[in-house]
């Protein structure tokens, strides 16, 4: 049901974890005159996993929020990610957050897709720079190049502390409480009712309560969109040690395992690991074992965590709008959890700016129908990592590749059989808020050699502008800054890089 317009000035957030913070924090900056409380349950806690992020994040609190990124690196202590590295499908590969294989060198006749080839793990500064485990190329003098075209490895109590520390600088109220009931009448909440008999009151309520999805799954009973068709698992085994000599890797690898994958998130002074697997093919003894025998430096007890994915129809149902965990969830397989808490919490934000805090059902219809896209989107990307994984042949990867549905990827997938890495018309294949865009789908489905009917073969002079534009962002990079280097340089005391 679609809420009438009314003023807001009071909202409340349902939450404490990175989701309710980042949107308490984003609406009360965007509306310093709306009163933002964010009620959280100490004894309900944190999910306490998130710790990579995409280059939405950055955008999001350096450029959209401008704050202080000083601040954040101090208090969060992140380290960057250039992007993925892929061991999937024939040989390893890299996603990056920088165009590089949809763009055209101007000497070239195709866009860069066209020449990669099997041996090719990349074709960008970005990829070289992964590739050398570097984090930063230099600039003239000698300090690494800064920008935020990357993502970030945080680890999610840190963040969250950063954020309550940031919620609070802005005048947004932290209350400590554990909702046991909320009152709904006419598709709309009307009153939270906590534990120790208090009752509380907002004109909007923002469900960030994590998987338990208190008002808009269990008090407004909002239909859930289920994505089991083309995304099969549904636990996590997380786990990790203290780094000792490894060196810090400016990306996270996504490695293939029997029955789903594994993930690798470079911490400062800690490796996270964690392995997403489908309980229909594996159990968690199982599991574990594989894990373990994948990783013999764990060093903390492995903890379960169980999952379903999907999302809840329309996010903004009555006056609940629902961000993180709280409105669905997909494995973190891109990373995607954090962008999507950003996106939510700035559209929302916008939403109320632009209607003068009264929006009207219009753009509540358009509020869901753009950030259900974009879960749907992350859904549609994901299939694509299944369906063409040839690296391994085990009954999970056999059903992947027999099974998954592509959804709304069909179409990209389809044009890519028949027509190679092109980029022709791709807009009007992929909407312009897609967050992977064509450049995604030609790293991945390139990256997986899934075949195609229009190989280019480079004449001589293109081969050798090729090699040599790989060598030289292979030299750029080799002289680039590691993580190590970069953490370094800005916690000297007078480094002016904000
Ligand atoms: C295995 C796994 C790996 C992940 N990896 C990534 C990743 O790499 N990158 C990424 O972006 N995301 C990742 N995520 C998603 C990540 O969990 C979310 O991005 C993020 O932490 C948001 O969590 P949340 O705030 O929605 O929920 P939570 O952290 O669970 O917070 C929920 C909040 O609601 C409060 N609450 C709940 N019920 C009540 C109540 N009745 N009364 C009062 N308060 C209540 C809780 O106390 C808490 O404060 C991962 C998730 C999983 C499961």
């Amino acid at each position: 049901m679609q809420s009438t317009p009314r003023k807001i000035s009071r909202i409340l957030v349902l939450g404490g974890g990175s989701a309710g913070l980042i949107a308490a924090h984003t609406l009360k900056r965007k509306l310093p005159q709306v009163e933002v409380e964010v009620l959280r349950s100490k004894e309900i806690g944190i999910i306490g996993v998130g710790e990579g992020t995409t280059a939405a994040f950055p955008r999001h609190f350096f450029e959209y929020l401008k704050m202080n990124p000083q601040d954040f690196y101090k208090e969060a202590e992140p380290t960057w990610k250039l992007g993925i590295r892929f061991l999937w499908g024939p040989e390893e590969f890299f996603y990056t957050f920088s165009r590089e294989y949809s763009q055209r060198w101007p000497e070239m006749s195709r866009n860069v897709g066209f020449y990669v080839d099997r041996q090719t793990r990349g074709a960008g500064i970005t990829s070289a720079c992964m590739a050398r485990d570097k984090a930063f190329p230099r600039k003239p003098d000698g300090s690494p190049h800064l920008h935020n075209n990357h993502a970030f490895h945080i680890e999610n109590v840190k963040l969250v502390a950063w954020l309550e520390k940031a919620c609070m600088r802005e005048k947004v109220k932290i209350t400590d409480g554990t909702m046991a009931s909320a009152e709904a009448a006419g598709g709309e909440i009307t009153a939270l009712h906590l534990e120790d008999g208090r009752r509380v009151t907002a004109d909007l309520y923002i469900d960030a309560s994590g998987f338990r999805s208190e008002l808009l799954g269990r008090a407004l009973g909002t239909p859930y969109v289920d994505y089991s068709k083309s995304l099969f698992c549904d636990r996590a085994v997380i786990a990790g040690w203290p780094r000792t000599h490894e060196p810090i890797k400016p990306y996270t690898i996504a490695e293939t395992m029997n029955a789903g994958w594994c993930w690798q998130i470079e911490h400062e002074n800690w490796i996270n690991r964690g392995y997403v697997y489908s309980s229909a093919f594996i159990s968690d003894e199982e599991a574990l074992s594989e894990f373990r025998s994948k990783n013999p430096k764990i060093a903390n007890e492995p903890r379960v965590v169980k999952f379903r994915s999907g999302r809840y129809r329309d996010h903004w149902t009555g006056n609940v709008v629902g961000v993180g965990n709280s409105v669905g969830f997909v494995e973190p397989l891109e990373a995607t959890a954090l962008q999507l808490i950003v996106v939510e919490s700035s559209t929302l934000a916008d939403t109320l700016v632009d209607s003068l805090c009264e929006p009207p059902p219009s753009l509540i219809k358009l509020y869901n129908k753009y950030n259900s896209g974009a879960w749907d989107d992350i859904r549609d990307f994901l299939a694509v990592h299944y369906a063409f994984n040839t690296r391994l042949d085990t009954p999970f990867w056999r059903a992947c590749r027999a099974d998954t549905d592509l959804a709304g990827a069909t179409q990209v997938v389809d044009f890519y059989k028949e027509n190679g890495p092109s980029v022709v018309a791709a807009d009007s294949m992929l909407h312009p808020s897609n967050s992977f865009g064509i450049e995604g789908y030609i790293v991945m489905l390139l990256g997986q050699q899934v075949p195609h009917a229009k190989p280019h073969v480079p004449t001589p002079q293109e081969a050798k502008i090729w090699s040599g534009r790989l060598a030289a962002f292979d030299s750029h990079a080799v002289a680039g800054a590691s993580v190590e280097d970069t953490l370094k340089w800005i916690r000297q005391p007078n480094a002016n890089w904000a």
